[in-house]
């Protein structure tokens, strides 16, 4: 499988190259050449198969440059760190199937992809004798995933920028108490802005970036994505035989398009078996306008209860937008250039039909999020986390009776207390792991939120 740029300015290169290339170097992002549809034989043989064992099933397909008895190394070693066996449990609450994406080190769904990524990493650079820095700012769950995905790992070391006291007390814990000597946790003075804005600024640094082998670990690795297309196709497989139905929706909550994009894939691998795409947002409801009205302009972020989808530009919407254009990357890489400038795509009621063939979609504001929560826990004694509940909010208005609902849940509610407390007015049952970080060594840094004293900091400690 050879992998090209949605904006066509590359030659095609192995998965090995893509992972380890990120962004594609003309500006897109990087695709498979084709996505093929699995024979009924082949799926037929998929079920029953353990998580894992799927898993290498599917990568496989998108893989052919890693030997099979190494990736499934790495896979099984990727899903160890999950304390269900199951890895992704799917549990029924209602008229929804529950996902629940968050049993992994740091209780978000980030870790399914980024557990998988750092292996990769680490298992590309010892064969290629290369070493790398991951640098990145977060606004508090992505660093903690990034960083539990490559602690430890030989040829690695990681910087992640948080602002100082600026993140919940439980994110902050969970980046500062990794005290592995390749885990640099840098706390900035200042705003999760100033954070990304100094990473972007030393990422624009070439001479610095090539010196250093800089490299990122957000959303737009394809890694990251095809790992999450595993668990699309184990819940349909699942849900449609325990259901005895042929087809299944999935309600997804989204922010960057990457999670939603990756069960725009595997809907393509199962064709006949995943019906309804929703894509849930909250009040940033960029997509949402983008599904309903052909709408896809860029307003202003809004703070939510449901942060890790306060997001405007959806860094993965580029990889949709590509199909939506028939596969058409000269057009692509025009219209991405355009939003550049403008900061806004407006789509014809051709394009709009195909986008609304394609998903169903809601926005779902504070109110309906925090109902959501109360009344789930009134009904099934359940505690979802706010994330998860805009997409059981959404989940439930589009639903179907006759198709079963899966709704993806991307976080463990002890990561959100306070909007759960609001909710249900007490907090929500504290995993061992969580509580156990009150008493744990930490080790951060603070720093001025400053390009260079980031850049002398990296100079200090990268490998
Ligand atoms: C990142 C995140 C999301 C959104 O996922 P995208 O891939 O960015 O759409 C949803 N919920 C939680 C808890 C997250 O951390």
């Amino acid at each position: 499988m050879k992998y090209i740029s949605t904006r066509g300015g590359i030659a095609p290169i192995s998965f090995k190259e893509a992972v380890m290339m990120g962004l594609a170097v003309d500006g897109g992002l990087l695709l498979p050449e084709s996505i093929e549809a699995a024979t009924e034989e082949q799926i037929e043989s998929w079920r029953g198969l353990s998580y894992q064992e799927l898993a290498f099933a599917v990568l496989s397909r998108f893989i052919d440059d890693i030997p099979a008895a190494d990736l499934r190394e790495l896979i099984n070693r990727s899903y160890a760190t999950f304390t269900s066996p199951a890895v992704t449990p799917i549990v029924k609450k209602g008229d929804c199937h529950i996902m629940e994406l968050f049993h992994g080190p740091t209780l978000a769904f980030k870790d399914v992809a980024l557990q998988f990524l750092g292996n990769v990493f680490e298992y590309l650079l010892k064969e290629s004798g290369g070493h790398m820095n991951i640098l990145g700012a977060t606004s508090g769950d992505t660093g903690s995933a990034a960083i539990y995905g490559v602690r430890g790992k030989e040829r690695i070391n990681i910087f992640i920028l948080h602002p100082h006291k600026r993140v919940s007390p439980i994110q902050e814990l969970q980046m500062t108490s990794v005290t592995d000597a390749n885990v640099f946790n840098l706390a900035i003075k200042g705003t999760f802005d100033d954070g990304q804005a100094i990473v972007k600024a030393i990422f624009n640094d070439i001479p610095f970036k090539d010196k250093h082998q800089l490299g990122a670990v957000n959303s737009i690795n394809w890694a990251r994505i095809v790992a999450q297309v595993v668990y699309y196709i184990y819940g349909a497989l699942k849900v449609t035989a325990e259901e005895g139905v042929d087809q299944v929706d999935f309600s997804v909550p989204t922010g960057n398009f990457g999670d939603i994009f990756a069960g725009f894939v595997a809907r393509r691998i199962l064709p006949g078996r995943i019906r309804n795409l929703v894509l849930a947002t909250n009040e940033n409801n960029l997509l949402t306008r983008f599904v309903l009205n052909g709408d896809y302009s860029v307003g202003s972020v809004v703070s939510t209860v449901s942060p890790s989808m306060d997001i405007q530009v959806a860094s993965n919407f580029e990889r949709y937008l590509y199909y939506l254009n028939g596969e058409d990357a000269a057009r692509t890489r025009k219209e991405m250039e355009q939003f550049a400038q403008s900061g806004s795509l407006h789509f014809d009621d051709a394009a709009q039909e195909r986008v609304r063939h394609d998903f169903a979609s809601r926005s779902v504001n504070e109110e309906e999020t925090i109902a959501i929560i109360r009344d789930f826990y009134a009904a099934y004694g359940y505690v979802l986390d706010p994330h998860t509940a805009v997409g059981v909010r959404a989940g439930l208005a589009a639903r179907q009776s006759g198709v079963p609902m899966i709704c993806l849940s991307t976080a463990h509610p002890a990561k959100f207390g306070e909007a759960v407390h609001r909710a249900i007015g007490q907090d929500p049952e504290m995993p061992v792991s969580l509580a156990a970080l009150a008493d744990q060594q930490t080790r951060c840094e603070v720093v001025a939120a400053e390009v260079e004293a980031i850049k002398a900091f990296v100079d200090a400690h990268a490998l």
